[in-house]
């Protein structure tokens, strides 16, 4: 087991602009789960093939444990890779494939057996070891590709997109598989996916990338409650975050008829940047509605606060109902997805008024999408 640091390490690929990761710094800890998420092209399968030893790295370094591992060859790393496309070989049998890497190692006979069974045992997979790849389902071949890195005992795993070729019922159950294995192995894995949800439910802690930049590294849970900019806001949490440019009034930022209050640090911060509003985010969960449930019953003395929203469609997920309407905030008609109690969805075309809950807005500056709120 081992750490793995990142250290100002950059990748330039030969005739590019620039670089495809630029001077990421990042600590992983002894047994961590990491995951790099981000939008395709944002450097995150660069950054896992320069710790993979298969890609340069130009300037910086990467270490595993206290080993500079920066110029060493793949094989000399003490890693294992799952891939996403896992490319088992189709005439063996599901125990040579996993105990491949190990023979070519040139490890005696019983021992491989000996870790391929222990392996298959932790992976459910022990009455398949006679099998070829072909009589098994996708979960199980992904399960093997696991099992082939795991009988290694690598310092650290790598996995790009592993779940991929997977359908979306088998992902869900697999990524559980995959973060609970870990656990129990405790080997410090670096994750990489491009899908948000797979990236907070896996990660112990989760790194998003945009254009070879590293925006935020943190727990799912503070990525959630506190995305460090405008990227990070837009990026986790689906639906997304609703990010509203208001003015700047005194003592808050104004939406519709309200005055949501904010930090008087976040709007002086934005004040002293000669912006002349902020950027305010509202998770859909984090909206009050205020006049009744929109399905026309009487409006309540608060039907003048907040800003009216005009319901265009309505998604019914039974505990929930997220409805994408149409607001007028500061003159200009924009977009909001508003979370509603599923059994008190209002309909179609009727208005909703809709206040953010105090607390729970997030400011960024619009100029430079940094967050201002504390
Ligand atoms: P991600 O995994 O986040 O989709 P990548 O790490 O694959 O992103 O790519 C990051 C950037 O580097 C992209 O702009 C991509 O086009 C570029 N890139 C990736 N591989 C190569 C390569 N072998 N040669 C040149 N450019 C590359």
């Amino acid at each position: 087991m081992a750490t793995v640091t990142y250290d100002q390490a950059t990748r330039v690929y030969p005739g590019a602009d620039s670089p495809a990761v630029d001077k990421l710094d990042i600590e992983i800890a002894d047994g961590e789960f990491l995951v790099l998420v981000g939008p395709s092209g944002c450097g995150k399968s660069t950054s896992l093939r320069m710790l993979a030893g298969l890609e340069d790295v130009n300037e910086g370094n990467i270490r595993i444990g206290d080993r500079d591992v920066t110029h060493l060859p793949p094989k000399d790393r003490d890693i294992a890779m799952v891939f996403q496309n896992y490319a088992l070989y189709p005439h063996m049998t599901v125990a040579d494939n996993m105990g491949f890497a190990l023979k070519i190692a040139g490890v005696p006979k019983t021992e491989i057996r000996k870790k391929v069974e222990d392996a298959a045992k932790i992976l459910d997979l022990t009455k398949y070891l006679d099998r070829k790849p072909k009589a098994l389902s996708g979960g199980q071949r992904q399960r093997v590709a696991m099992g082939r890195a795991i009988v290694r005992e690598p310092q650290v795993f790598l996995m790009d997109e592993p779940l991929s070729n997977l359908d979306a019922k088998l992902r869900v159950q697999t990524r559980t598989e995959i973060a609970s294995l870990q656990r129990r192995l405790g080997i410090t894995t670096v994750y990489v996916t491009h899908d948000q949800v797979e990236a907070l439910t896996m990660g112990d802690r989760v790194a998003v990338l945009k254009d070879g930049l590293l925006q935020q590294v943190d727990s799912p849970r503070k990525m959630y409650d506190r995305p460090a900019n405008l990227f990070v806001a837009g990026f986790i949490g689906s639906p997304a975050m609703n990010l509203i440019e208001v003015p700047i009034t005194d003592g808050g930022v104004k939406f519709g008829n309200s005055v949501v209050p904010v930090e008087r640090e976040a709007l002086t911060a934005a004040v002293d940047k000669g912006d002349k509003t902020v950027t305010v985010g509202v998770r859909p969960e984090h909206f009050d509605i205020v006049n009744g449930d929109g399905n026309g019953k009487a409006l309540s003395k608060d039907e003048k606060a907040g800003v009216p929203v005009t319901v265009n469609v309505v998604e019914e997920l039974g505990a929930d109902g997220y409805v994408y309407g149409t607001a007028e905030v500061g003159g200009e008609k924009r977009d909001l997805v508003v979370r509603v109690p599923g059994r008190s969805v209002p309909e179609k075309g009727s208005t909703i008024h809709v206040v953010p809950q105090g607390g729970e807005s997030h400011v960024f500056s619009t100029s430079s999408g940094e967050r201002l709120s504390d």
